[in-house]
C-alpha cells in the first residue's frame, strides 16, 4: 500500500484503504489539506458499513459528509481549492518566484525573501505540509544568496514532497526551463 506520510496513513496500520480526509486544527475537515479525490472516494463508501478509525487527524467515513459534492469526478470550477489544486498553484507561485528572483540580491532582498519563507512555511493553509515544510526547513535552511541557489533549493524541497508523495522526481538542472525560459527549440 502507498504511504504518502500525510496525516491518516501509515504502513504499519491495517492495509485496508484508509480514509483520508483530513481535520483541520478547528477539529473540522480541511478541504486544503485533503486530495478532492478522496472527499468523493468517501462519500462513495459512505453507505458502506466498513467505518474505520485512524489517527486523530483524519476522520471515519460515518463521520464525514460532503453532500454537495456527491460522486463528482472533477472539482467542479470556483469550489475551495483541495490540497491537489492548492499545492499545484503554490508551487506554480514559489517557483516563479524564484525563478524571477535576483541574480544579485541586496541584503535587504535576502532578508526579505528569508522572512518570506519562514512565514510562509506557518501559514500555509495544508497544516501538516506547513509542519513536514518547516521540519525540512531547518534541516536544509533557504539559501536566498542569488536566483541559482533560491531556485535550486525550492526544487529541492519540492522534490521532497514529491518522494514522500511517491511522486517522480524533478531534474533541477531543468528549473529555469520549467519555470522561466520555457523549452529550447
Ligand atoms: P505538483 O507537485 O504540484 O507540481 C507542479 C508542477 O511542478 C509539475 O507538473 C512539474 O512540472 C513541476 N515540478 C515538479 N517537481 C518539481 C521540482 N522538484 N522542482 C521544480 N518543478 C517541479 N501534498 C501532500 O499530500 N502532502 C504534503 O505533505 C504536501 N506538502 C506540500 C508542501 C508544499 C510547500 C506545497 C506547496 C505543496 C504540498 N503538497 C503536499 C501538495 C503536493 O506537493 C502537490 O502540489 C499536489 O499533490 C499536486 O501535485 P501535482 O502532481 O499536480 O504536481
Amino acid at each position: 500500500a502507498e504511504n504518502h506520510n500525510n496525516p491518516g496513513e501509515s504502513s504499519t496500520q491495517s492495509k485496508k484503504p484508509r480514509p483520508n480526509i483530513i481535520l483541520g486544527k478547528d477539529g473540522k475537515p480541511c478541504r486544503a489539506c485533503t486530495a478532492f479525490k478522496d472527499w468523493t472516494r468517501q462519500e462513495r463508501k459512505k453507505d458502506s458499513s466498513e467505518s474505520t478509525t485512524t489517527s486523530s487527524t483524519s476522520l471515519s467515513s460515518s463521520t464525514t459528509s460532503i453532500p454537495f459534492l456527491g460522486a463528482a469526478k472533477k472539482l467542479p470550477k470556483d469550489c475551495p481549492a483541495d490540497s491537489e489544486t492548492l499545492g499545484r498553484h503554490t508551487w506554480t507561485f514559489l517557483h516563479t518566484m524564484a525563478a524571477y528572483y535576483s541574480d544579485t540580491p541586496t541584503t535587504t532582498q535576502q532578508t526579505m525573501m528569508l522572512s518570506f519563507l519562514r512565514t510562509f512555511s506557518y501559514v500555509y493553509p495544508c497544516w501538516y505540509c506547513a509542519e513536514h515544510l518547516r521540519d525540512e526547513m531547518l534541516r536544509k535552511p533557504p539559501r536566498v544568496e542569488n536566483r541559482n541557489v533560491l531556485s535550486r533549493w525550492m526544487c529541492e524541497m519540492h522534490n521532497g514532497v514529491n518522494q514522500r508523495l511517491g511522486k517522480k522526481i524533478f531534474d533541477c538542472s531543468k528549473v529555469d526551463e520549467r519555470w522561466r525560459d520555457g523549452p529550447k527549440d
